[in-house]
């Protein structure tokens, strides 16, 4: 379905971003894997794709660095020769109560969600809009449309991938680009393992499905939002969150 198509995945080498690698490879799409520092992970998410019978070729990039984003997008371009759709997935936390949180931990998580998730759409969509043709999903989550406590940085930065998502979607519907969000609630990953650990049973009774989500659960929802299915589906956000933000 996905056949002749090259999808940039940034945080593709673990957790929600490695399963949507996946299900994209097995829809025939070949894969630009974006990743901060994880090697060893990133190269067997891109074997595992491979395997799948696609192009895989993993790129080592700050999101959070607009000049190295830059050059990246230009090289996958070269690898590849175009870009047809933009997965911006790679986030991080940096937790704490507002009272004692600190600035670089309120900058960090901006420049890593938000900023990261606008660094690429600016230097991909030249390619998508001179081909008429793109498909963007942005990683948002429930905490951008509820607010969490203990994390006004994270949810601030997820919310702002929201408006960022509908800006880009209105800017870019004349040239057959598409923007939508997902949201996930929560997503057994390294991100949230020590977290469901503690908070087991009350995780669960906070979720409507009763279970925590898989990263499979997600990528399923990305899928159908780059596949022609969704053609006329833009600036929507998608929870996949069990039922959690209702
Ligand atoms: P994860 O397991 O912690 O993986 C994070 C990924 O992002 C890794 O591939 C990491 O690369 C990459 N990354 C982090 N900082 C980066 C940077 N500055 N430049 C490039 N890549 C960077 O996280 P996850 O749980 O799969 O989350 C994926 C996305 O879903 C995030 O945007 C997160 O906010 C969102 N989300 C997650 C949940 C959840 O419950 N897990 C819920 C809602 C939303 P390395 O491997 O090289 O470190």
């Amino acid at each position: 379905m996905l056949k002749d198509q090259t999808a940039i995945v940034t945080g593709g080498s673990r957790g929600i971003g490695r399963a949507i690698c996946l299900e994209l490879a097995r829809q025939g799409a070949d894969i630009a894997l974006v990743y901060a520092g994880n090697t060893a992970a990133a190269e067997e998410t891109a074997e595992a794709c491979r395997a799948l019978g696609v192009k895989a070729q993993c790129y080592q990039c700050d999101v959070a660095d607009f000049e190295a984003v830059k050059a990246v997008v230009a090289q996958i371009k070269a690898d590849f020769g175009g870009v047809q759709i933009l997965v911006n997935n790679a986030g991080v936390t940096r937790d704490g109560l507002l009272a004692a949180m600190k600035q670089s931990d309120f900058d960090a998580v901006i420049d890593t969600n938000l900023k990261g998730a606008f660094h690429f759409i600016r230097h991909v969509t030249p390619i998508m809009m001179r081909a008429r043709f793109g498909r963007i999903v942005n990683i948002s989550s429930v905490s951008g449309l509820m607010g969490n406590a203990g994390q006004a940085n994270y949810s601030a930065s997820k919310a702002g991938v929201i408006g960022l998502t509908k800006a880009t979607a209105r800017e870019l519907a004349a040239r057959n680009v598409t923007c939508n969000a997902v949201a996930p609630g929560f997503i057994a990953t390294d991100m949230t393992r020590a977290l469901v650990e503690k908070n087991q049973d009350a995780i669960t009774a906070s979720i409507p499905l009763g279970r925590v989500g898989a990263p499979e659960d997600v990528a399923q929802a990305v899928s159908f939002l780059v596949s022609p299915a969704a053609a006329y589906i833009t600036g929507e956000v998608l929870r996949v969150d069990g039922g959690m933000a209702m």
